[in-house]
């Protein structure tokens, strides 16, 4: 069975580029019946804070990247991890190195001079325990010197390391405290990862794992290290392209299954396919569509897709979801009405709106009550002329069937009669009905108000 992991590093915010990878190891596992683990990498104490984990894990709520069991805490597995580093050593694959600062920055000096490698080459690596002194000392791993460490990554396809350019990397340190290297390897191999995903700036993190792993005689996981995500412009993803935190686009109101979708895309192909569903993606998501080359952010793009997110949800779920972002935004809740006129009214506000706050905009005819006070734009359409023409209209509406029909034909019979077209009626109708220029259809927000509403907001305009 199929065992990913998402495995961040608790020291700001989730990002873009983070949740990406969650989201694909996710997708793969879940896609797959597997499991998908979380495991926060707090080792680092002095950059690792509560608040960060608190945050990535919202990020992934949000986002429904669901893990199994309990997050795992990596600096909660130091004695763990401590124990394999004495275990290779026991087993002869680690050694322990009582090389000082001093000795070893006196050996990169000497090596720079003589033109060879400044790669640290320990001279305990060979010694006699009997020779070993009552000093503080690491513990590194005894790694193969001749040949070749050679990766193979579902992505990168086959690259090839030279031994003689990896040293013995320390296993752990002199205070005894593990490194990040061998944390990574214990950990995936103790939680069963079959798979690990991320990004391509740990390829060659992926070498040195491979050597831990082969010391201990584990079974490998399978490599997909991916390209990071670039700007706009193309280059490396940095502040200066605007929001980088998976929250801020929840804020900005966009919908979690098309920031689901966009990011799924971020990297990722199958076919020509641009919008899909999360059920889709989970079935369609392998890690051969993964692409070589840095995908770019695209926000018209990321805005495209949660307009189509948008208009494809069921109203009923929509309206939850608009729920949870005046929450999550600290808006005021909807009042009951509003919730009943959204209700009615969200199957015409859903159209075209690619966030929450266009959504909420559009819905400004069933969130604003009595008297509808027009803004700049709609005050403008209800000049003298057509205030007397909305008089003029509203005796008409009082006995009209209420239906889109009878109400689409009056209208068109009404402004015939007045020598004009219907589309001059629509913008003191709009002005009258929601107190703005732009808005859903005026027969939308007539049959989602009722006859008595919408003849009483008329009245007012007219007078
Ligand atoms: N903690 C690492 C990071 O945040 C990820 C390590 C890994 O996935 O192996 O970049």
């Amino acid at each position: 069975p199929v065992v990913t992991r998402f495995a961040p590093s608790p020291t700001g915010y989730l990002h873009i580029g983070g949740a990406r990878t969650a989201l694909f190891n996710w997708l793969y596992a879940r896609g797959r019946g597997g499991k998908f683990l979380l495991r926060i990498e707090d080792t680092d104490r002095a950059r690792s804070t509560p608040e960060a984990t608190a945050a990535i894990l919202r990020g992934m709520a949000w986002l429904g990247l669901d893990h199994d069991g309990e997050a795992v805490s990596q600096f909660a597995r130091v004695e763990r991890h401590a124990e394999v580093a004495r275990e290779m050593l026991a087993k002869g694959h680690a050694y322990k190195c009582f090389a000082t600062q001093e000795e070893i920055a006196a050996f990169r000096e000497a090596a720079r001079a003589e033109g060879r490698s400044t790669l640290f080459q320990s001279p305990w690596r060979d010694a006699d325990p009997a020779t070993h002194p009552d000093a503080p000392y690491v513990i590194r791993l005894r790694a193969p010197r001749e040949g070749e460490t050679v990766i193979r990554d579902e992505v990168q396809g086959t690259v090839t390391f030279r031994n003689s350019q990896l040293d013995d990397m320390i296993l752990l340190r002199s205070d005894g405290t593990p490194t990040y290297m061998l944390a990574v390897v214990v950990d995936d191999h103790d939680m069963g990862v079959t798979h690990v995903i991320r990004g391509d700036d740990h390829l060659n993190n992926a070498a040195r794992q491979s050597q831990i792993y082969a010391a201990m005689g584990w079974d490998l996981p399978v490599y997909a290290h991916i390209p990071l995500i670039h700007g706009p412009d193309g280059k490396k993803l940095s502040k200066r392209h605007g929001a980088l935190g998976v929250e801020e686009y929840q804020a900005m109101g966009y919908p979690a299954d098309g920031m689901r979708n966009y990011l799924t895309r971020l990297g990722w192909s199958h076919g020509d396919d641009e919008f899909f569903t999360t059920a889709q993606a989970l079935e369609w998501f392998d890690l051969s569509g993964i692409g070589k080359s840095p995908a770019r952010l695209d926000f018209k793009k990321l805005e495209n897709l949660c307009g189509q997110h948008i208009a494809a949800t069921e109203d009923a779920a929509l309206l939850q979801e608009l729920e949870a972002f005046l929450a999550a935004t600290g808006r005021p809740a909807l009042t009951e009405a509003q919730r009943d006129g959204m209700t009615r009214g969200m199957y015409c506000l859903k159209e075209r709106a690619k966030t929450f706050p266009e959504l909420l905009e559009k819905a400004a005819f069933i969130l604003n009550e009595r008297p509808i006070a027009p803004d700049e734009k709609a005050a403008k359409a209800l000049d003298t002329v057509s205030r007397g023409i909305l008089s003029e209209l509203t005796p008409q509406l009082q006995n009209a069937s209420w239906e889109r029909n009878t109400l689409e034909e009056l209208m068109g019979a009404f402004a015939e009669a007045r020598g004009t077209k219907f589309g001059k009626l629509a913008a003191p109708l709009r002005a009258a009905l929601a107190g703005r220029a732009t808005t859903p259809s005026v027969f939308d927000m007539m049959l989602v108000l009722g006859r008595e509403e919408s003849v009483a907001r008329i009245e007012d305009a007219a007078q």
